[in-house]
């Protein structure tokens, strides 16, 4: 079986999100179990000197008048062989792929990934130099969601698959854009990319692809009804039969305590005890008062509304009073970044906020908090939970999406049974958060509890291997139905 596998991010190249960890992972363990992938990214300017050796030229193409070349080379750390599609619109742009440096998104967003969508759709279905075809083509998010539509044109065409990371990034452009993309005219049509008058390019993978996927089966559920689906779920509905949760999985050498590089003090289930001298690292090197006596909470990810971060400002003075000490990192809305920052400012010795996108402190603080707080408004999969699951950091999350998937409240009876792993609230209030973080630190004080906690958390299995191997089962089924 040969798999395209195309996306607008991948771990270690370039990485703004969860998009990335995923495509930087699951098509190299997809390939490990035998199949012919490539990984269809673009050749941003950044990815160059990531590379551990300068890529050869694959093939030359002519996309909608456009010369661009494919550049062959490996996934940084794995046999995954990528082609990067080359052209100015990408490589002459450094930092963040869809935004500038105000955080608005690139003027010509629309002309860049539809150029990565007609790589996509052209190695697909076009004579090429290349001579490989795929089977199946996965596409992934918005970025590539009309490579789907543009193979659907074609007689002779691979199976699609569409993965849904985020719904609420759909890739909206005026009709203007869409007239310049030059696309098919009937794509401009409510049953196809229009969208309320927009052009939308997620809809390119969720009206034509075979299969839909998303990253946890409760955000399949989610996306189906509103407010989730987010003015789709009308669409989503619709498709419902082909529509699929699957769980992500983490990379599980990459996020390792007893062996993670970036930590002071490295750890595993039978030496947890070393997990305090994480603490005392990180309260060290970012001010916080030395102490063991209250837990140290832990908040990593974007500072977007998504993130819940409505539900933790306006209690801050109780939970330091819990009390407790914080630790933020993250960029995004300038507005949370001020008043983060002002908070840390108030409150010496213990908050601290690191405005920064910093792999290292991610990791830091993964293995330094004793518990890490992800009151998402809505979260598709969510990675941070894994990761803390991972480190012995117990989860306190909002019952959404992949959050309510992964994540099992401590109550009496999950205690008892020893299959709490966190601490879970329902409503997207701040009291509901406050409760149950009021829950957890009563717990924390607990600490032969604490450590049985911890030992189920860290007993979790969320490695690729499973999500492959249902993404495989779905390439499958998807060929045998497509055969018959
Ligand atoms: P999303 O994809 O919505 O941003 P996820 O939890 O799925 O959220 O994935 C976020 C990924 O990005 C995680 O690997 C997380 O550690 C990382 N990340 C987010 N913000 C930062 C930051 N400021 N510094 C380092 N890593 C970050």
């Amino acid at each position: 079986m040969k798999l395209l596998f195309a996306a607008s991010e991948a771990y270690p190249l370039l990485k703004t999100g969860g998009l990335a960890d995923v495509a930087g992972s699951l098509p190299e363990v997809i390939r490990q179990q035998g199949v012919d992938v490539r990984l269809l990214l673009p050749a941003y300017g950044d990815v160059f000197e990531r590379l551990a050796s300068p890529p050869t030229v694959v093939a030359e193409l002519v996309l909608a008048g456009e010369p661009v070349r494919i550049l062959e080379t490996h996934l940084p750390g794995t046999a995954l062989l990528t082609w990067l599609v080359d052209h100015p619109l990408f490589s002459q742009r450094l930092g963040n792929p869809y935004l500038d440096q105000q955080g608005i998104p690139w003027a010509d967003n629309a002309q860049r990934f539809m150029l990565l969508s007609r790589a996509a759709a052209h190695i697909s279905t076009g004579d090429t130099v290349l001579d490989w075809r795929p089977d199946v083509l996965h596409c992934n998010d918005w970025h590539t969601g009309p490579a789907i539509a543009l193979v659907h044109l074609e007689e002779q065409r691979p199976l699609t698959v569409f993965t849904i990371h985020n719904l609420a990034h759909m890739g909206l452009f005026d009709r203007e854009t869409f007239t310049q993309l030059q696309l098919p005219e009937h794509f401009w049509q409510d049953n196809a990319l229009e969208f309320y008058e927009q052009c939308s390019f997620i809809k390119g993978g969720l009206v034509y692809a075979d299969y839909i996927t998303t990253v946890s089966p409760g955000y399949a559920r989610e996306i189906c009804e509103s407010p989730g689906g987010m003015g789709l779920e009308g669409l989503l509905r619709q498709r419902q039969d082909c529509l699929v949760g699957i769980l992500n999985g983490i990379d599980v050498d990459t996020w390792n305590p007893a062996t993670d590089h970036y930590i002071e003090q490295r750890y595993d289930a039978a030496s947890l005890q070393d997990k305090a001298l994480n603490k005392k690292s990180l309260q060290q090197t970012l001010g916080l008062e030395q102490r063991d006596d209250r837990p140290l909470l832990g908040f990593v990810g974007r500072l977007a509304q998504q993130k819940g971060l409505e539900l933790v400002l306006p209690v801050l003075d109780q939970i330091l009073e819990l009390p407790a000490q914080l630790v933020f990192l993250g960029t995004g809305d300038a507005g949370y970044e001020q008043q983060l920052q002002s908070l840390a400012d108030i409150h010496p010795g213990c908050m601290a906020v690191v405005l920064a996108y910093n792999e290292s402190m991610a990791h830091r603080i993964e293995a330094a908090a004793d518990i890490f707080l992800m009151p998402s408004l809505f979260e598709p999969c969510g990675l941070n939970q894994l990761y803390s699951l991972r480190y012995g950091t117990l989860p306190l999350v909002r019952a959404v999406g992949g959050l309510a998937d992964t994540v099992v409240d401590a109550t009496p009876a999950s205690v008892a049974n020893a299959s709490a792993t966190g601490f879970v609230f329902r409503e997207p209030t701040a009291n509901d958060f406050l409760a149950a973080l009021q829950r957890a630190c009563q717990q924390w004080q607990n600490k032969e509890t604490w450590h049985e906690l911890q030992l189920s958390a860290m007993a979790q299995d969320f490695s690729w291997q499973q999500s492959a191997e249902r993404y495989l089962a779905l390439y499958r089924t998807a060929a045998e139905s497509r055969r018959q």
